[in-house]
């Protein structure tokens, strides 16, 4: 029998409607959550992508404010705005658009945020307390991929959990929340050897490689659960890094590609947009 599939845009929009409550309610106590957004330049996608967190900002009663720069911007305008972003009580959260220009310091712009706006969950000081197991913010796609898992009633505790990518934005801080869940947790890269026998073993296999269709069925154990994180383009299509059409004869439950895993990202920014705001309220 097929896989169930698992329906990212039924969950994100269940969790919107969640944040628009709670939006409400931070609304009757005289709070408006307000999300900025830095852009540099005009790198079309960024451009898109920008477009559609303030739209999705909108939908659920939030503000949200973009702060456009030209390419050629230097690093301390950038530095400059962020700090003062970082005193304004009407915003409560705060994020960069990657990638920046080159002569941008991308490290230097995460670290200028103040930890308590750091809703994209990348500034160093959110990176360890999500290590230590400490309450932080948490990178939106792997908070995005956990938050699947438990609507979906998919068991992490005492699981074999296997991801595949170590990027700081999706592999590694999804590998330590699964881990933090109680999984037993396996990291896999580009070095990895025998990577069929390493995902065979999974329960939950987590695959954000950037690599389309690199996982196909016969690495997938039988009913196991199956999140695809990649999204890439082969001959105008989206298709994702796990072969869709063979993984589905094997696996469990599994995320399609559009569908899956991309609408959980905006939604989990909005939850911690929403949460920064609760936060501020006493
Ligand atoms: P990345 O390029 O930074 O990292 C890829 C990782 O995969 C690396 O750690 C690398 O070691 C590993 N890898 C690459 N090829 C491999 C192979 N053949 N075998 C084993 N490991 C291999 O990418 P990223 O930023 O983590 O993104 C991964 C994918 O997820 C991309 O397709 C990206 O577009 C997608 N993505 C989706 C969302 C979303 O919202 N759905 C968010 C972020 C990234």
């Amino acid at each position: 029998m097929p896989a169930g599939i698992i329906d990212g845009k039924a969950i994100a929009a269940q969790i919107r409607l969640e944040v628009a409550d709670r939006v409400s309610a931070l609304k009757k106590k005289g709070v408006v959550p307000g999300l900025a957004v830095i852009l540099v330049g005009e790198n079309p996608a960024s451009v898109t992508y920008v477009a559609n967190k303030q739209k999705a900002c909108a939908e659920v009663g939030m503000r949200s404010f973009v702060r456009r720069f030209p390419a050629d911007v230097s690093e301390e305008m950038v530095l400059a705005e962020i700090k003062k972003l970082n005193m304004d009580p009407s915003c409560h959260g705060i994020l960069v658009q990657l990638p920046l220009p080159k002569h941008i310091r991308e490290a230097a712009c995460i670290e200028a945020i103040d930890p308590k706006k750091d809703v994209d969950g990348f500034h160093p000081v959110n990176v360890g307390r999500m290590l230590i197991g400490e309450s932080s913010f948490i990178p939106c796609t792997p908070a995005g991929i956990v938050e699947l898992l438990r609507r979906s009633k998919v068991k992490i505790e005492g699981a074999e959990a296997v991801v595949v990518g170590r990027s700081n934005i999706v592999g590694k801080p999804v590998a330590l929340l699964l881990l933090r869940e109680n999984a037993t947790v396996t990291v896999c890269h580009t070095r990895t050897r025998s990577l069929g026998e390493v995902t065979r073993r999974a329960d939950i296999l987590v695959v954000a490689a950037g690599r389309p269709r690199m996982i196909s069925g016969d690495m997938i154990k039988e009913g196991a659960t199956v999140i695809d994180v990649g999204i890439n383009r082969v001959d105008g299509k989206l298709v994702g890094d796990v072969d869709f059409e063979t993984a589905r004869e094997r696996c469990g439950l599994i995320t399609p590609v559009p569908g899956g895993v991309g609408p959980m990202t905006i939604a989990m920014l909005l939850k911690q947009c929403v949460e920064a705001a609760e936060l501020n309220v006493h």
